[in-house]
């Protein structure tokens, strides 16, 4: 036995990561759209440098971040490929130094932000502008599309930037309800009219992109140059009515072993505060992971592991690093054998999306706070 199945690990299925990105540049015009392997908070748990290396090895030549250091660590495991950093970073001398010598693609989200790039920046540093066409976070306000334009204009003509791009998020891209449809209709046509307007004053860009997971899924759009595919690489659907594409997989098990077995009788109760109380006797195995593992304490007498194939319920408070489960029902389970949080076992499956649904979140907060101390297994 190997030394990390003596707690708590995560097991992740490259196999099932290349064929999720075959399947969804399958769904993409390649020709007129690339896709971006979205890379951020550590691949969404999954780990960076190794999902970097499975795309890049497969032909990727984007990957995109959420800051800096996300994408030093890129480089420094050996992306070759363009690196964008899509949210805000500091604009201060070091930073721009680490933008230039990593030759990121930074995100320039205003006016004032570009500007301090720009005299910050110890030489040219690539920049794809971000406009605000209703997400309401960061980026141009593109409300009003002309004067949008020209500030795009003016940021284009700043030393040291080179705006190779623009860009833009939709806020409710996941939903098919007509509202939301006719509101990504409306950032779209915000987006393309102020990208229109910019090629009148002589501005152009290589990369025009709007395309997120949800975007490439439901409203598939030659127009943007890119999509920035995230969730769905990882096989979680970006919004739990959506249905995935065919043969979407998720990447990641989460698996633990069990510490301890025993029997306790009626009226005995488990954990902290008491909020079990056995009503038989009851088998009741111990699990060395808990909240600090990043399984949320609000699954606690809520979710279901998996043990010989079966479901086991979670009883009690799950502790920091320890919680409960109920296997009165489940013959022969015994200190050592594997249970499964997320993952399958035999013919049952526990998905991220399924305890997300649980916790009232979604499947990204639950990957992704699969904590560090949580070690990675690469199949
Ligand atoms: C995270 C992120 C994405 C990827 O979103 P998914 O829903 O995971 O596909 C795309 N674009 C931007 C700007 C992001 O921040």
């Amino acid at each position: 036995m190997n030394d990390f199945l003596k707690r708590a690990w995560a097991e992740v299925h490259l196999d099932r990561a290349e064929k999720n990105l075959r399947i969804l540049t399958g769904l993409l015009d390649t020709e007129h759209t690339k896709p971006v392997c979205v890379v951020k908070a550590n691949a969404y748990g999954h780990g960076d440098a190794e999902l970097m290396k499975l795309y890049q090895g497969m032909g990727i030549g984007f990957f995109a971040v959420s800051n800096i250091n996300e994408g030093i660590k890129l480089r420094e495991n050996g992306c070759s490929g363009d690196i964008i950093v899509l949210s805000w970073s500091p604009s201060d001398k070091g930073s721009m130094a680490a933008i230039h010598s990593n030759n990121l693609i930074q995100a320039a989200v205003s006016y004032e932000h570009a500007l301090e790039m720009s005299a910050n920046s110890p030489g040219e540093i690539r920049v794809h502008v971000k406009l605000d066409t209703g997400m309401g976070r960061v980026g141009l306000n593109a409300f009003d599309t002309g004067e949008c334009a020209e500030t795009v204009k003016k940021i284009s003509e700043m030393k040291n930037l080179k705006a190779e791009g623009i860009f833009t998020h939709f806020a409710a891209a996941d939903s098919l309800s007509k509202d939301k449809t006719d509101y990504t209709g409306e950032q779209k046509r915000r987006f393309s009219e102020v990208v229109r307007k910019c090629e009148d004053l002589g501005v152009t860009f290589i990369h025009r992109h709007f395309t997120n997971s949800a975007g490439a899924i439901i409203h598939k759009d030659n127009a943007s140059t890119l999509a920035r595919l995230g969730i769905t690489l990882y096989g979680l659907t970006p919004e739990i009515s959506l249905p995935l594409p065919e043969g979407l997989q998720p990447v990641m098990d989460f698996k633990a072993c069990v510490s301890q077995v025993k029997t306790i009788h009626k009226g005995q109760s488990v954990s902290y505060g008491r909020t079990f109380i056995a009503e038989r006797d009851t088998k009741v195995a111990t699990i060395p992971a808990g909240y600090a593992d990043g399984y949320p304490r609000l699954l606690s007498g809520r979710s279901e592991v998996l043990v010989k194939g079966r479901r086991a319920k979670v009883i009690g408070r799950i502790c920091m690093d320890q919680m409960m489960i109920d296997v009165t029902d489940i013959p022969g389970v015994k200190m050592g054998d594997i249970c499964t949080l997320i993952g399958r076992d035999g013919g049952e499956t526990v998905t991220a999306d399924e305890i997300a649904e649980i916790c009232g979140t979604i499947g990204y907060e639950i990957v992704s706070g699969i904590s560090s101390r949580v070690p990675r297994v690469y199949y």
